[in-house]
């Protein structure tokens, strides 16, 4: 079962909004005055009004009608018809009604019994601004050497060599190793993230650049992973990673608005409507300057939720300027009200805070943050009204989370934060009903519970059997009534969200491997994963009552899919593909077109 989102009670002001009470008077109103502007047009046009008897309703600007929608809203599951006016839903319901809403200048679409379902949102997406090579599923040295290959053509010589998306499996050993990139390039630096972006492999020549010697120390918080005489293996880990990785040039304000813009196509293409923007990055520079002009100009093609750094010693200044920032990033396509921090790695890194030791190990991974340090952080972002969500995937930094979202409680007192814990991996069992008791959003990614090779390979031999079937396991938050959010990580993962559900629904990869699933306890239904990826990742960022459900005066936002995900076995769903996305009721992808054409760049009106 899936809990549906609570009442929200107090509320910041723009967030008000978002209470069902208000969406309802808001709604109401609106109907009012819309009526009372159809009322003026129609009577305008027909001064000469030879009938008074039929009631008059708005002419739409689109009708997609003959449909099987998913609504996700309890009080009216299914429809066949949505009415768009506005960017609205101005009416949900069956296809004759709609016929009411056709005027002149509607655009009637027949769906032809397709299947629309809600736009899907993602509750933890990242903005990755620099271009790198995709070593995702590489498979060995040799793959990853073709890839690398294959990226550099056309750049510039001495230029560095950047690529992403490796894992310990694809190396001989599983021992990432500087040696293997110097064979492949000895003067030129390169930089290779791995999968999670909690490490990276370097060779000798960024070693050099960046001054680390056998004698370098570790920094705080980071590990330089060294051979046997002390000298570094080239394998930097959490905060060592930045001694190298800020020599890479940055990419430019160009770069980042291209960026911006390809990535959107590629998550409308996938249905996405929204993305939750969770790298926690300062809010001045060029990504927040390219989101701000893109929103200016009317020109998203997605909506945004973005986050700034939790940071637990952040001056008093700085925390006043996040809030203000709340007041002007409140629009319907960029808004912000949340802060991002780390309390730990990730279970392949062995960083991730265990509350026992990794199996085989007297390791228990690296905790970022002390439990007085994060209270304090907790209680001040808290105070100030600010949403927090925080990185925990071991046991122990779950638990340091909760406690500190608790200890705020006390301080602060009861209100609708909504705080999130990110990943939330390895839970304690005795953790999951916590969450529900202090309001606090799961936020999980169905992806990372796909057992491919690096999970049966390292990632559940590191847990040993009893943490790893327990792992991403996401019923275990809905039995408990938890608001859980479906994300990504993208690009840790791809934002496939048909996959997601796929894995979700049957713990299998694509190819159906294990069979019966990997730990089938986990499993959950089609509707609660779609919950996840759409009303649950909306209540996340306080945009229940706007997006989510399809339901009248909500926005208009959904997915028309080619297949109907209800009525096929549920092994092939990650086949189903996404015909049309609408967002704010501008079609922003629609199958075998090219949209966005216009000289605004502008997603086009629906055809
Ligand atoms: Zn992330």
């Amino acid at each position: 079962m899936s809990s549906s989102p609570r009442e929200p009670d107090d509320l910041p002001p723009f967030v008000a909004f978002a209470s069902r009470h208000s969406a309802v008077i808001f709604f109401v109103l609106m109907l009012a005055v819309a009526s009372f502007e159809g009322v003026a047009l129609f009577a305008a046009k027909r001064r000469d009004a030879r009938s008074a008897a039929a009631a008059p309703v708005q002419a739409a600007d689109a009708v997609y009608r003959n449909a099987r929608v998913w609504t996700g809203d309890s009080a009216q599951p299914a429809a066949e018809a949505l009415v768009l006016r506005d960017g609205r839903l101005l009416y949900v319901g069956s296809s004759d009604s709609a016929a009411r809403y056709v005027g002149p200048n509607t655009v009637v679409l027949d769906l032809e019994g397709r299947r629309v379902v809600p736009g899907f949102i993602d509750a933890h997406w990242h903005l990755s601004t620099t271009s790198s090579a995709d070593l995702n599923g590489a498979g060995s040295v040799t793959e990853i050497a073709s890839r690398l290959a294959a990226w550099a053509v056309g750049r510039s010589r001495d230029a560095w060599i950047v690529g992403r998306g490796w894992t310990a499996t694809d190396f001989p050993d599983r021992q990432p190793h500087r040696r293997h990139l110097d064979a492949l390039y000895a003067d030129r630096p390169v930089l290779l993230t791995d999968r999670d972006g909690h490490q990276v492999v370097v060779n000798s020549a960024a070693l050099r650049a960046a001054n680390i010697t056998r004698a370098t120390p570790d920094p705080d918080g980071g590990r330089i992973v060294r051979d046997a005489d002390g000298s570094p293996t080239g394998v930097l880990q959490e905060s060592a990673a930045s001694l190298v990785r800020r020599l890479v040039p940055p990419p430019t304000r160009a770069d980042v608005a291209r960026r911006i813009d390809a990535l959107s196509r590629d998550a409308a293409a996938l249905g996405i409507t929204m993305v939750q923007e969770m790298s926690g990055r300062v809010p001045r520079g060029d990504v927040f300057d390219a989101l701000r002009e893109a929103a200016a100009a009317d020109t998203l093609r997605l909506r945004w939720y973005v986050s700034v750094p939790f940071n637990p010693e952040v001056a008093d200044s700085v925390l006043r300027q996040y809030v203000s920032l709340t007041d002007s990033l409140r629009g319907p396509w960029l808004r912000f009200w949340v802060a991002k921090g780390m309390l730990d790695g990730t279970v392949d890194a062995r960083t991730a805070a265990m509350l026992s030791p990794y199996a085989g190990t007297t390791d228990q991974g690296l905790p970022f943050m002390t439990d007085a340090a994060l209270r304090r952080g907790v209680q001040r972002y808290d105070s100030a009204g600010l949403q927090v969500a925080l990185h925990a995937i071991g046991d122990r930094a779950i638990r340091q989370a909760l406690d500190a979202f608790e200890a705020a409680r006390r301080t602060n007192g009861v209100r609708d934060t909504r705080h999130r814990i990110e990943h939330v991996e390895v839970p304690d069992p005795r953790d999951v009903p916590r969450f529900r008791t202090l309001g606090v959003v799961a936020s999980t990614q169905a992806l990372f519970a796909t057992p491919d090779v690096t999970t049966l390979q390292n990632y559940a031999p590191l847990l040993g059997p009893e943490r790893a079937a327990r792992s991403n396991h996401f019923k275990q938050f809905d039995d408990a009534g938890v608001v859980q959010a479906f994300g990504s990580d993208h690009p840790v993962f791809p934002m496939h969200v048909m996959r997601g559900i796929h894995v979700a629904v049957n713990r299998t990869t694509v190819e159906g491997t294990p069979r019966g699933g990997w730990y089938p306890e986990g499993r959950i239904a089609l509707d609660a994963a779609l919950h996840h990826f759409t009303r649950d990742a909306a209540y996340a960022a306080f945009l229940d009552g706007q997006v989510g459900i399809l339901r009248t005066g909500m926005l208009a936002d959904f997915v028309v899919l080619d297949r109907d995900p209800f009525a096929m076995p549920t092994d092939s769903l990650f086949t189903v593909q996404v015909e049309r996305t609408v967002v704010g009721g501008r079609t922003s992808y629609l199958r075998g077109a090219t949209v966005g054409a216009s000289p605004a760049g502008r997603p086009t009106r629906p055809r």
